[in-house]
């Protein structure tokens, strides 16, 4: 859980970010902008920001935002009826990422959250500015920023957050605001 304040600090932040990305955006979709602790109520360390620019029944835009040293933790976009899961593009726009996928361990720029267990990931990918991954659906993933933090553009397939699957089963999408 978060309050009120620390949410709002949050979106105060991330907008400035995204701003500074270069990206513009109106003072009405700052305002938008979701924060997310996964239920987790350490949001610096394990967390994201959300600004959704589009979503209908097929496609999805967002902008996300990790604050310094911030990581999204492991899931995956299960399939859901005839669907065979969100597929996804991630573009970095500013700062440094640490992408982690399946594959060899090649692990060295980054951190393990304290909740170790929760991430079995190995693979890393370090993106910066410019540089963009693929993920098919199903796939598992989980990412980190930088000292700088990262801004991100999300393009995906119809995007169901609430149904996404995480690895540690103490998550909860939905971020309580106290
Ligand atoms: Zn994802």
């Amino acid at each position: 859980m978060l309050t009120k304040k620390e949410y709002r600090e949050a979106q105060i932040k991330a907008a400035e970010m995204i701003r500074k990305s270069g990206i513009i955006i109106t003072e009405e979709e700052a305002e938008k902008i979701e924060v997310v602790d996964f239920g987790l109520s350490y949001l610096e360390k394990e967390g994201i920001q959300v600004l959704t620019l589009a979503a209908t029944k097929r496609i999805s835009v967002k902008i996300l935002v990790l604050f310094s040293n911030q990581t999204e933790p492991e899931h995956w976009h299960p399939s859901i009826g005839d669907d065979p899961g969100k597929e996804e593009t991630i573009r970095v726009i500013g700062g440094l990422l640490r992408f982690y996928i399946s594959g060899d361990d090649n692990f060295s720029q980054g951190f393990i959250p304290e909740s170790k267990e929760f991430y079995t990931l190995r693979h890393e990918i370090i993106m910066k500015a410019g540089d963009q991954i693929t993920l098919e659906p199903g796939t598992k993933h989980w990412f980190q920023a930088g000292d700088e933090g990262a801004v991100m553009y999300s393009f995906s397939t119809c995007s169901r957050d609430a149904l996404d699957k995480f690895t540690n089963p103490n998550i909860k999408r939905i971020t309580k605001i106290i």
